[in-house]
């Protein structure tokens, strides 16, 4: 065995993972396929995190990091292509091939992207996936926020207090997802639900310029000008590497998983948003620890709790 246990994954749930798994005396190591930090990093405020009354969520991520390294190796910029098993445990392969006895998966949620012409190339321009990160560079701006669940509604009423000049919300179906509280607040906050609306394509030479909007009503194409769009349309779990594992998957693509993060899988264990549930750097953090001393069952030195 090259390593005990592979932690798939640096954000929260993987640095608390690693630094409880050494702790235990397994010999670990962590991948992240980026820079590390998982969605959480881009939080621009995290005031419910105990012991930090307020922290952006880079400077607390970055305070992990630095935390696990003192630790055990994290190969960043190392993408965990698949994990397969083999006769002891696991091999898991990256451009390079390591074997483990256990595996814990801490691989997060991606923003779910409308897959809309000129989205990917607007990302930073003016199309955003997060208004709690980027609605301040929209003060006095017109934007748009796509999506009718409570995320979106969230979003929607948030870039009104701190300022967007307009708001519209444009959802596909004729009624919201989101509770009725929310959808009250926003109209009484001044926001423009559009209904029964599709967003076509997103222009602008450099920058958002304005959205093309079909009305799946009346099939009519429109142009809305508008200075920034927020796609706020759900989270997918990154649960490819966990299913082709053969992990149970809930209808909603998160792995499940049972109170020592056990996986249907013997020896893969699973901690932070892609088991669902709170999906908080607090619980993330807490599955992590779990999780990896549970692992210590796979490894041979079972914890003593
Ligand atoms: P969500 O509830 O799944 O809503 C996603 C919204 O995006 C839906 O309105 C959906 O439309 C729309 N949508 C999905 N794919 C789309 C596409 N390709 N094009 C256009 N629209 C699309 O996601 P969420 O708002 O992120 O919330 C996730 C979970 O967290 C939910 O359970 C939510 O209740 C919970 N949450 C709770 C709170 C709270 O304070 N209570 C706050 C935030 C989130 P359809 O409605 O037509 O499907």
């Amino acid at each position: 065995m090259d390593f005990e246990l592979g932690i798939i994954g640096a954000g929260p749930a993987g640095y608390a993972a690693a630094i409880y798994a050494v702790r235990a005396g397994i010999k670990t190591l962590v991948f992240d396929k980026g820079i590390g930090g998982g969605l959480a990093a881009i939080s621009p405020n995290i005031e419910n995190y105990p012991g930090f009354e307020s922290i952006s969520g880079f400077d607390l991520v970055e305070k992990m990091k630095n935390h696990a390294s003192k630790y055990t190796n994290i190969n960043f910029n190392e993408e965990v292509k698949n994990i397969k098993k083999n006769k002891d445990g696991f091999t898991i392969e990256t451009d390079k091939s390591y074997n483990v006895k256990a595996v814990v998966l801490c691989l997060g949620t991606e923003y779910r992207k409308l897959n809309a012409p000129g989205e990917a190339e607007l990302t930073g321009k003016g199309v955003s996936y997060c208004a709690t990160c980027d609605g301040f560079f929209f003060k006095n701006k017109i934007v748009a926020v796509v999506g009718g669940g409570n995320s979106a509604l969230i979003e929607a009423i948030y870039l009104k207090q701190i300022g967007c000049k307009k708001v519209y919300l444009i959802h596909r179906r004729d009624q919201l997802r989101a509770e009725k509280a929310y959808e009250q607040e926003a109209i009484d906050k001044g926001v423009k639900i559009i209904f029964n609306t599709r967003v076509e394509n997103i222009k602008g030479a450099d920058k958002v310029e304005f959205l093309e909007l079909h009305d799946v009503k009346s099939d009519k194409i429109s142009k809305l000008v508008v200075d920034g769009v927020f796609i706020s349309i759900g989270e997918v779990p990154q649960s490819t590497l966990a299913k082709d594992l053969g992990c149970k998957i809930d209808d909603k693509g998160f792995v499940i998983v049972d109170k020592q993060m056990r996986t249907s899988v013997k020896g893969v264990y699973a901690a932070g948003d892609i088991t669902g549930g709170l999906r908080q750097v607090v619980t993330a953090c807490a599955e992590g620890a779990i999780a990896a001393l549970a692992s210590t069952e796979s490894v041979g030195k079972k914890y003593p709790y």
